[in-house]
């Protein structure tokens, strides 16, 4: 498959009073056409300035480029003017949060704010971006009369959201980047949420990039998972090889964290310890201060990610010499 997103060696700062927070420090991660990967890790790992930088929606300052770059389709993004990221912007990525009641206008009706995000890109009138809106609404399973008229607290959460993703998904986007779409819903409906998001991406070839702190999640809809840890990509695989061979002791770690259903009275486990200061972080491995397995070694050089096959990463010392090889990501970019 092509790639259609790829990030390398990014990394975006924001200069505070107190000193430089590196929000991500030096990722690389593709997503290729048509594909679904998830990005996953704890709250404050830098998924979700990931996930915005890609859509050039971090403000700068106080955040910063501070190395790498972004393409989409052969496209640098981290260059474009502001009239150039209106373009992308909707039209070849686009965006849906956690939260649809805060990126809907409360005040205008759904007809609005749909008509009005069609005709930022397609030159068209009224009534036929009226018509383009309803077969978008159909396409997520909203067909009810008058629709367009209603206003965003009539609507149930669920149906926001699919509000939000017929939105995101009526100029047909190559890629969908979704952050915690499903957080905030009961479980039912976040389940009919990941079912359309991944017939959508069947049925119309969307590539989706699935931001969330939840293994489940991800595990529902994704083809391959990239796991993130203070900053830095920590494990890459497939998600099949993720759920049956995890490598890194972090994503050991979260794997256990997942709520079995059949285990109910189980204490849930959580890693110990929290992620790191950002602005002050760990010398060489910044998970060892939570790892069990940490070695001297750990606290005094930072491990690279090793290559274990299959195109699984994971960046530990305890794949050195136990069949682990050195991926040097820094001279494939060129
Ligand atoms: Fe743990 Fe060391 Fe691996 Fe870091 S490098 S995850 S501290 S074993
Ligand atoms: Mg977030």
């Amino acid at each position: 498959a092509e790639a259609l997103l790829e990030i390398s060696r990014f990394q975006m700062h924001f200069h505070t009073d107190k000193g430089v927070v590196k929000a991500v420090d030096g990722i690389d991660m593709t997503v290729n056409e048509g594909e679904v990967v998830g990005l996953v890790g704890e709250s404050g790992c830098g998924k979700s300035v990931t996930s915005l930088s890609i859509m050039g929606l971090v403000p700068q300052p106080p955040g910063k480029v501070a190395g790498g770059v972004i393409r989409l389709a052969g496209k640098e993004l981290t260059s474009l003017s502001g009239k150039q990221w209106q373009q992308v912007r909707g039209n070849e990525v686009s965006m849906i949060f956690q939260e649809p009641m805060t990126s809907l206008n409360p005040v205008f009706t759904i007809g609005n704010q749909m008509v009005e995000a069609i005709r930022q890109h397609h030159d068209e009138s009224k009534t036929e971006a009226c018509k383009r809106a309803l077969i978008a609404l159909k396409e997520v399973g909203i067909s009810r009369e008058g629709i367009l008229n209603e206003y965003p607290h009539q609507l149930s959460g669920g149906m926001r959201q699919r509000v939000m993703i017929a939105m995101a998904m009526v100029c047909r986007p190559k890629l969908l980047i979704a952050d915690e779409p499903t957080t905030a819903l009961d479980v039912t409906i976040q389940a009919q949420i990941l079912d359309l998001m991944r017939r959508l991406n069947r049925e119309t070839g969307t590539a989706i990039l699935m931001i969330t702190h939840d293994l489940g999640v991800v595990a529902e809809i994704c083809d391959r998972i990239v796991v993130m840890y203070a900053g830095q990509v920590v494990e890459e695989a497939d998600v099949r090889t993720l759920f049956r061979d995890p490598r890194h002791p972090y994503t050991r770690g979260l794997m256990q964290s997942i709520p079995q259903l059949d285990k109910r009275k189980e204490r849930l486990y959580s890693i110990p310890g929290n992620v790191p200061n950002p602005r002050q972080m760990p010398s060489g491995c910044r998970f060892a201060p939570r790892c069990e397995l940490a070695m001297d070694r750990c606290r005094e050089q930072e491990p690279p990610l090793f290559t274990l096959g299959e195109g699984q990463l994971s960046r530990c010392w305890l794949h050195d010499g136990q069949g682990g090889t050195e991926h040097d990501s820094h001279t494939d970019t060129a």
